[in-house]
């Protein structure tokens, strides 16, 4: 009897292993657990705290020398553009994003597709930074992801059908969507997911928003900036800032700009919701006196009412497009509860992520000129000299003072997303060295046209390089060791348990690098730059690594004399998984 109890067992423990791919549904609790789950990636960031650390370690220093590809996939059609998606894995599929808002579910024990949905875009769409696309969301049964058209997606992990389309906002107004959705857990409303919105550029008004998971049913929304008013459960709610008017003249706040246009993370020790916003709108900072709230900033949200818990301001009255739109990375030290974030302005900051306080900042790029230091106080301490002049004080009141002010608005670092490694205790940011002439000229709101009165030249800082893998000491801000690169980084980091920093180049070459030294272990020459974020996760016991090649992005189409120098890269479209052969994993 007991021997055929034990066989009924045994049967259907192999049905269940042969019936794969099985998607499962993903819970509130694997998207929260994902940083210490290895066998799936189910979160942009490797958890909701965007360490980007994986504690795998069957790939280490000694034997990464062997990764080899085991699979590759095209992402075909005339539609090869940047791509900046980071993949999920999930019970043996993985799902990414592509240009023009595409997504596809992948077997990855073979890379065949196992559907593609391609999102229908209207003529008119008014991407600023290339049709890009950072990643999709899993939630239940559904995978969701925004479109270039402002739209958000939720289709059936199973078969790609579209379960609900829901508008974000008008695309013609400028507004678009490129970021990967959050989903955060809420007492009240179950999953929800969580967006920003895209169009900085455009004078729109930044705002963060949540939806019933299921449903895509509208649960609050939080404008970024300073005296619009919140909404919960379809009624106003509370007013962003303290008052209308205290950190902005007139009526400009009303087209305030603070784009949320890079999303968030998610931090379960806090509850805490953590977004960055974008520059305030026009970039003529002379035209709006005054701290811009809160344009520029990180802030911390309530998951339940989405009321502002604190604020912190990393560029009161930008002049120089520094959005402040960077990951807020949540770490511990000192038993203390602290999140670094590496801002467009070129400093690296540390803030107690309970309440928003300043803990320190400390120059993560060369030569910076438009503030000296960030004070004691938290905030930055100017160079009035380089901060582009007025037009009104100019001879024909068409171009104000131009300066040369590093970094430039592409920033010390931009959406490319840093790693820490809970082993070194470092972070590695993909910063890059360059600055530009800068000056303002007039200008005055119009929907859908481009909102910035200000005119631009990107220039690199030094001769050989742009790009620069850093790895900083958050303690004390030091740069530990840096590799550089002669194209600007705009590819994300991973760091991993077994000592190695992954990381891709416009050049097109996926590196593996020692997490002490910076020393280069590996390299793979995809065939297309990449600007993505690499991923790790455990296959039926091998350790596997991905990312996504295919070159594009803001440089080419912003990058000045900068985009001369990357004129030569090959655009492409191409998810690279790779693994040790069986024989070197097995020493
Ligand atoms: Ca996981
Ligand atoms: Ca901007």
């Amino acid at each position: 009897m007991k021997s055929l109890k034990w066989l009924a067992t045994a049967s259907v423990l192999a049905l269940s292993v042969c019936a794969a791919p099985a998607f499962a549904d993903v819970s509130i609790e694997d998207i929260v657990n994902d940083a210490k789950t290895t066998n799936d990636v189910v979160t942009a960031g490797l958890g909701g705290q965007a360490q980007r650390y994986s504690p795998l370690k069957s790939v280490n220093k000694d034997n990464v020398g062997g990764l080899v590809p085991a699979w590759a996939m095209s992402l075909g059609g005339e539609k090869m553009r940047g791509q900046e998606s980071q993949p999920l894995v999930k019970d043996g599929v993985m799902y990414i994003t592509g240009s023009y808002s595409r997504i596809w579910a992948i077997d990855v024990k073979t890379g065949r597709e196992l559907w593609q949905y391609d999102h229908r875009l209207p003529e008119g769409i008014l991407p600023c930074c290339d049709v890009v696309n950072r990643g999709a969301a899993l939630v239940g049964k559904t995978v969701v992801f925004g479109t270039l058209d402002a739209k958000l997606v939720s289709l059936d992990q199973k078969t790609g059908k579209v379960v609900w389309t829901k508008e974000i906002d008008d695309f013609k107004g400028g507004y678009s969507y490129t970021a990967s959705p959050l989903i955060v857990p809420s007492k009240a409303h179950g999953p929800l997911i969580v967006t920003g919105v895209s169009g900085g550029e455009f004078g729109i008004v930044g705002r963060v928003e949540a939806r019933k998971a299921e449903t895509g049913d509208l649960v609050w929304s939080r404008p970024t900036i300073e005296g619009h008013v919140g909404t919960l459960n379809g009624k106003p709610s509370t007013m962003t800032g303290d008052k209308v008017n205290a950190s902005w003249p007139g009526d400009l706040w009303k087209t305030g700009g603070g784009a949320t246009w890079l999303g968030g993370t998610y931090d379960s020790d806090t509850n805490l919701i953590f977004m960055g916003t974008g520059n305030p709108a026009p970039w003529n900072s002379h035209m709006r006196p005054g701290d811009n709230k809160w344009s520029c900033s990180r802030i911390a949200l309530d998951p339940e009412t989405g009321d502002i818990k604190w604020g912190y301001q990393t560029t009161p009255n930008d002049g120089w497009d520094f959005d402040g739109v960077n990951e807020v990375v949540a770490f511990d030290a000192d038993g203390k509860k602290l999140a670094a974030t590496a801002d467009r302005n070129g400093f690296f900051y540390v803030l107690d992520r309970t309440n928003g306080k300043y803990v320190n900042a400390t120059p993560f790029v060369e030569k910076i000129t438009w503030a000296k230091e960030i004070g004691k106080d938290g905030r930055p301490v100017y160079n009035a000299d380089n901060r582009p002049g007025d037009p009104k004080g100019s001879k024909d009141g068409k171009k104000g003072t131009e300066v040369f002010a590093i970094p430039s608005f592409l920033g010390g670092k931009n959406q490319q997303p840093m790693a820490y490694s809970p082993d070194t205790k470092l972070f590695y940011v993909p910063a890059n060295e360059w600055g530009m002439n800068i000056h303002n000229e007039p200008v005055t709101y119009k929907k859908g046209a481009a909102y910035l009165g200000a005119g631009f030249t990107i220039k690199p800082t030094f001769e050989d390089h742009i790009g620069a893998l850093k790895a900083i000491d958050p303690a004390t801000g030091k740069i530990v060791w840096q590799n550089n690169n002669k194209a600007p980084l705009w590819g994300g980091v991973l760091t991993t348990g077994g000592g190695l920093v992954f990381y891709g180049t416009p050049e097109g070459e996926l590196k593996a690098v020692d997490d002490a030294t910076g020393k280069e272990l590996w390299s793979f020459n995809t065939g297309s730059g990449v600007v993505a974020p690499p991923i790790t996760w455990e296959q039926d016991g091998e350790q596997m690594v991905t990312v996504i090649s295919g070159w594009g992005g803001a440089v080419p189409l912003w990058g000045g004399e900068v985009a001369k120098t990357v004129a030569n890269l090959n655009q492409g479209g191409m998810v690279w998984t790779f693994k040790l052969p069986k024989k070197v994993a097995a020493k």
